[in-house]
């Protein structure tokens, strides 16, 4: 249903009635052990982060209500909601979501009853589920060593689907067919955005903007950088993580085109990054990011170029420069590897 408040959003927002049903999968995704579950801490002004676990949201209040983005899981968002109604006594007016990925965009419902949901125009593709027997992605082919367009237990090894290869296998058959896949990340419960965007919107809401912006494909082609011109803060997930690389295998991203991405938040207007995971950084951290994965693909794209295999990849491109960064260590094979069979892929 349309609500009043959708007169405040401006410029490039088509709306979408769009309805598609939510399946519901378990999530399998890191515990944070020994860190809080729940947390809120103000970033500046009225701009706040709560805490996930090891994964964060954000939300802006105004005196007309409160901005959220990222509701990141029901449990975390019906924490939320207390929190909110407890600290402000103001209702959920908007939902931005980052992506469609069930670590960052579960739990909206709580807050459907006052609150607008958007999202970036391709979770409308994701929220698809495929077909039993859709082809595999182009990466997803590289592994089915068999040619029978399912990963068995045995192809998923090394791959990213190795560790949750039970739990991803619904129909119990040994073996993971695209929509099993991609239930990994879309399936969970994710409500459909009520409006979807395509480049640029903006959200107006008691006197205080909020810009919601799509810099092209990253970690996920449905990625939404979130803008607090106010606060000269934005928020970024996944693709783009102060001091940070990204997680191992990047499964599911783009490349070349991250790179171009990262070039494009380094030249929006902010002094603050508050990422969807780890803490604040400043633009300097989007600036080294974007250097890693300038270099990384630039490295990796010359390999690929010499006939390097994926092993001699792994084996000398080492990143030294960036040895100081987050698990850096686990993380580096898997970046490489994951750059190499997406380009390799995609040719
Ligand atoms: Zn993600």
């Amino acid at each position: 249903m349309l609500r009043q408040t959708l007169a405040n959003l401006m410029a490039a927002v088509s709306v979408s009635m769009l309805v598609l049903p939510t399946t519901v999968f378990a999530q399998g995704f890191g515990t944070g052990e020994g860190l809080p579950r729940h947390e809120i801490t103000n970033v500046t002004g009225d701009l706040y982060r709560f805490r996930d676990s090891r994964t964060f949201g954000m939300f802006l209040v105004t005196a007309d209500g409160i901005i959220v983005v990222d509701p990141t899981s029901s449990a975390a968002a019906a924490w939320l909601k207390t929190q909110l109604d407890e600290r402000f006594g103001l209702p959920v007016k908007y939902v931005i979501y980052s992506h469609l990925h069930n670590d960052h965009a579960s739990g909206a419902g709580v807050f459907a009853e006052t609150a607008t949901i958007i999202g970036h125009e391709n979770i409308r593709k994701n929220l698809q589920r495929p077909a039993a027997d859709a082809p595999l992605l182009s990466r997803e082919q590289l592994w089915d060593i068999n040619h029978d367009g399912v990963i068995q237990r045995a192809e998923a090894e090394g791959t990213v689907n190795a560790g949750g290869f039970t739990e991803l296998d619904t129909n119990k058959d040994d073996s993971l067919g695209r929509a099993e896949i991609w239930a990994r990340r879309f399936g969970g419960e994710q409500v459909p955005p009520d409006i979807y965007y395509t480049s640029q919107a903006s959200i107006t809401l008691g006197g205080k903007t909020v810009e919601l912006h799509y810099m092209g494909r990253n970690h996920s082609d449905d990625m939404t950088v979130v803008r607090f011109p106010e606060e000269r803060a934005i928020y970024t997930t996944d693709f783009l993580t102060p001091k940070r690389p990204p997680r191992t295998t990047l499964y599911g991203a783009y490349f070349p085109d991250f790179v171009e991405s990262l070039r494009r938040v380094e030249q929006l207007d902010f002094d603050i990054i508050s990422p969807g995971h780890e803490l604040p950084g400043t633009k300097a951290d989007v600036s080294e990011q974007r250097r890693y994965m300038e270099e990384l693909v630039a490295a990796v794209s010359a390999g690929i170029a010499e006939g390097k295999t994926k092993e001699e990849l792994v084996e000398t491109i080492l990143m030294e420069d960036y040895d100081h960064l987050l698990e850096y260590a686990e993380s580096r094979p898997g970046n490489v590897i994951g750059i190499y069979e997406t380009l390799i892929s995609s040719r």
